[in-house]
């Protein structure tokens, strides 16, 4: 079996060399914004599917916070991004990669988790861990911003793609076929973190998938109003945080480098003159 997969993956890269894009027109597009050539083999629509089912499910299972004022705050946030992303597109005539998004925000009371992630379609969740560090509405939309990067970017389609071209994972197939949804739902109780898993929320997602999300992240933030340069200190907040302890969730699965905050700093105020807020902050 594997010497037949080695083969289909050497197939694959001598036709498609590294970009992969080259000859397969219909099954590449172009990352939002950074013009970056992506792989997209499977349709966006069946992994939203997928993506909402799961997010039911964490709603279900985990506990919920009844802090109104601080998932008000998260809403207000959210919206204040998703305005500001399809309006930036629309004055651009470009499709808003957002159309067939239905937002949502979660604040799951776990104060020792410090994560947040946003699934497939707009599906958000913050930890109420993650509020220690973040700490102010521009905190928060930093990292809500590069979270919502990921699934503007469609990352998670071009990871599906990518996985199930190389045959490195079933995580893809099982999306798609609904296997790990149906296994998981067929389990006593829902294994949230395994399905999470399968979407890679739990997981750094690639090297220029992260550089992405933090480039795209920032204009996000700024477009909305929000002060971007709270991004380098949230990056230094977590270190602290992570002094002599286990590593917060939201940095291991985010890694950080000295160079990563670097070129935070080198992109700030390029982005804050080339992205003004599309719409006032009250
Ligand atoms: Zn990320």
């Amino acid at each position: 079996m594997s010497r037949i997969n080695n083969i289909n993956r050497r197939k694959f890269l001598e036709i498609f060399g590294g970009c992969s894009c080259g000859l397969m027109i219909a099954s590449c597009s172009t990352a939002p914004i950074t013009q970056r050539k992506q792989l997209k083999l499977l349709p966006e629509s069946t992994l939203n599917k997928q993506a909402a089912q799961i997010y039911e499910n964490v709603k279900n299972k985990t506990k919920l916070s009844d802090n109104k004022k601080q998932l008000d705050e998260i809403k207000e946030i959210g919206s204040r991004i998703e305005e500001s992303v399809s309006a930036y597109f629309e004055s651009k005539n470009q499709n808003d990669p957002t159309y067939n998004f239905n937002w949502e925000y979660i604040l799951i009371d776990n104060d020792k988790i410090k994560n947040a992630w946003c699934m497939p379609g707009g599906k958000i969740a913050v930890y109420t861990g993650i509020l220690k560090v973040t700490k102010n509405k521009h905190g928060l939309a930093a990292v809500m911003g590069h979270e919502i990067a990921h699934a503007v970017a469609k990352h998670s389609v071009e990871r599906a793609s990518r996985a199930l071209v190389l045959n490195v994972s079933t995580a893809a197939i099982d999306i798609f076929t609904g296997g790990a949804i149906s296994n998981a739902s067929r389990a006593t109780g829902v294994d949230v973190a395994g399905m999470l898993r399968t979407f890679g929320i739990d997981n750094p997602f690639g090297r220029k998938q992260e550089t992405e999300a933090d480039f795209l992240g920032l204009i996000f933030s700024s477009l909305a109003g929000y002060d971007i340069r709270e991004s380098v200190k949230i990056w230094e907040r977590m270190k602290e945080a992570n002094k002599g302890k286990e590593p917060p969730e939201w940095m291991s699965t985010h890694p950080s480098s000295v160079r990563r905050i670097e070129s935070l700093k080198k992109w700030i105020p390029e982005i804050i003159m080339d992205y003004p807020p599309i719409r006032k902050i009250s």
